[in-house]
């Protein structure tokens, strides 16, 4: 469990696409969609909308199934002019 330390607020919390549990976002791999693609996001370079992945086993195992559904979503959303 984190400690309930007022610095800890500072942190940029994020959902798991998977088990929705919320985690500091430097805990979390992030990723996007790019033309229905997945990319995983090291360098956060891209400034695009993002989502989040925790380390647990169950979520990596899990995750596929997420990635096919989010993709759709991903894509319709694109079309409306979010992305070049
Ligand atoms: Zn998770």
């Amino acid at each position: 469990m984190p400690n309930k330390n007022s610095r800890a607020q500072h942190q940029a919390i994020r959902t798991c696409v998977v088990c929705r549990q919320r985690y500091a976002q430097d805990e979390l791999m992030s990723f996007f969609f790019l033309d229905g693609k997945l990319v995983v996001d090291l360098g956060r370079y891209y400034q695009t909308r993002k989502r989040y992945l925790c380390s647990a086993t169950e979520c990596l195992n899990a995750f596929p199934n997420y990635r096919r559904k989010l993709a759709k979503k991903t894509v319709s959303s694109a079309r409306k002019g979010e992305l070049q």
